[in-house]
């Protein structure tokens, strides 16, 4: 096992904000206002004069789906390590999602489920769950409650850099073209970040861009919720490439404004779809009684769907040449399967990684490989996890890694072990939750338990 990524893995999620703030910077201007982008102003906060965020949506207060955010219709699941974080950066943040409507998701009111089975409690660490417009919401608040941070509309077009490092940020606004002037720039804009083209415009290198295409599909409905603490609150259920096929599984949970919120996912040719008398059928027929007993609530809305092509990474570290001053964060770096709910938990470990760099005595207007170095353990962690799930799916087709039947192998027993197993159950979870790295499961002793215990369930 390679102890040195499991070991700054534990010591980023470890990561706090600056006892002191120290100032370091002038002007540090953000691309998107969205998760990443909010979390990493919120860091530059204590590190630069101002910080300004740029949005290409209006982002004005309010908890709705907005254009520059498309999945935000979508089921999200805020994993603990990223709860976590944004508690860090934003003390009292889980209190006061709570207080404006929240749900406490605690161990005790979540279920799991995989091929059917219910799991063994593995996790003992509270969730809160609420809809992704909901969390934003909140993060947008408390970051633009800090005095230094402001946030604007405009449409990034493009770096102004000199020989050495950035110096500004060409956008577009109502008014037209324009430039603002930054000493750091971070670009939070997404998985169809501009970046690498801007890069090349400006005649440094473009970040090398891997993909997996996955063709996940999801639908997502909202049901009225009657009761004001259900148990279980949270009930996921997953389904395995061997049992389940194409079949990724259903998410349940109860969120804000008394409602239920309810996802199935699939792969490839399993595509739910938006009418909402398939979505019921199939909660009731195909999923555990949880679903069918919440989908007899009434239905808010449509059914939306979404489908995600593929996963991605820009693999900024490899960079031999990037201009100082120059960080990406969040789904510009990479963007995986949603169905292991890693996006908002990887956005908040990056902004761990930006807090961890601008304290470590770094030039900030030097390359910023120390970030990079730092943001691809995250990045490799998350990344190993869902591809290497992924590419277990019949529709997922692309080359398998060398070792990838052995490890396939080694995986299978350790989550079927998690089903009936607390010890494993506890590991597994701490790994999906990101609060443990990946490598925590691949020691023998992890491995001889779980093919121990299944051997005695055979
Ligand atoms: C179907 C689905 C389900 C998901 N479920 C989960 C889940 O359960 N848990 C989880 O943690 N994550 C989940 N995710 C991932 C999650 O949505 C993202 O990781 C999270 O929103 C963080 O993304 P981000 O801030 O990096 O980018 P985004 O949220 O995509 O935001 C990008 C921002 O940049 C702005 N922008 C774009 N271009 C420009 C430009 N040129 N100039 C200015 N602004 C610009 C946009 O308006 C937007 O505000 C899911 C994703 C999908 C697709």
């Amino acid at each position: 096992m390679n102890q040195r990524p499991a070991r700054l893995f534990a010591r980023i999620g470890e990561a706090r904000p600056a006892a002191a703030p120290r100032v370091v910077l002038g002007r540090a201007v953000v691309l998107g206002a969205s998760v990443a982008g909010l979390l990493a102003a919120r860091v530059l906060a204590d590190h630069a004069q101002s910080v300004l965020i740029l949005d290409r949506d209006e982002v004005g207060p309010g908890a709705e789906p907005r254009p520059g955010v498309p999945q935000g219709t979508q089921m999200h699941v805020l994993l603990p390590a990223g709860r976590e974080q944004i508690e860090r950066l934003f003390p009292g943040f889980s209190r006061q999602a709570l207080a404006e409507g929240a749900s406490l998701a605690s161990a005790d009111a979540r279920r799991s489920y995989h091929d059917g089975r219910r799991k063994v409690r593995g996790s003992d660490v509270d969730m809160i769950a609420a809809s992704r417009p909901f969390l934003e919401d909140l993060v947008r608040r408390r970051t633009l409650e800090l005095p230094n941070v402001t946030v604007a509309r405009g449409r990034a077009t493009g770096l102004e850099c000199d020989a050495t490092a950035v110096t500004g940020v060409r956008y577009a606004d109502d008014t037209g073209p324009a430039v603002a002037p930054a000493d750091f720039v971070v670009d939070a804009t997404g998985r169809s970040s501009r970046l690498g083209d801007w890069l090349e415009q400006a005649g440094w290198e473009r970040p090398p861009l891997r993909r997996l295409a996955i063709n996940l599909n999801y639908a997502t409905a909202l049901f009225r919720r009657t009761e004001a603490n259900p148990t279980p609150n949270a009930v996921l259920a997953g389904c395995s490439a061997e049992a389940g096929g194409d079949v990724a599984g259903a998410g349940l949970s109860a969120i804000e404004g008394d409602r239920w919120i309810v996802m199935l996912g699939g792969y490839g040719d399993c595509r739910p779809g938006r009418d909402a008398d398939d979505l019921i059928r199939r909660c009731r027929e195909d999923f555990p009684p949880e679903f069918g007993r919440v989908v007899r609530n009434e239905l808010i809305g449509e059914v939306r769907t979404y489908r995600q092509a593929d996963s991605r990474r820009r693999d900024f570290h490899r960079l031999t040449r990037v201009p100082g001053g120059l960080v990406a964060v969040g789904d510009a770096v990479a963007s995986f399967n949603p169905i292991y709910g890693q996006g908002m938990s990887s956005a908040a470990l990056h902004a761990a990684c930006l807090s961890a760099y601008l304290r470590s005595g770094a030039d900030p207007r030097g390359p910023a490989r120390g970030f990079f170095a730092l943001q691809q353990v995250i990045v490799d962690a998350a990344w190993g996890m869902s591809t290497s799930a992924d590419l277990a799916r019949p529709s997922v087709s692309a080359p398998r890694p060398r070792g990838y039947r052995l490890s396939r192998w080694a995986s299978n027993e350790i989550v079927r072990a998690s089903i009936s197993d607390p010890v494993t159950a506890r590991r597994f979870d701490a790994v999906v939750e990101m609060r443990r790295h990946p490598s925590t499961l691949a020691s023998p002793a992890v491995l001889a338990r779980a093919v121990r215990v299944n051997r005695s369930h055979r």
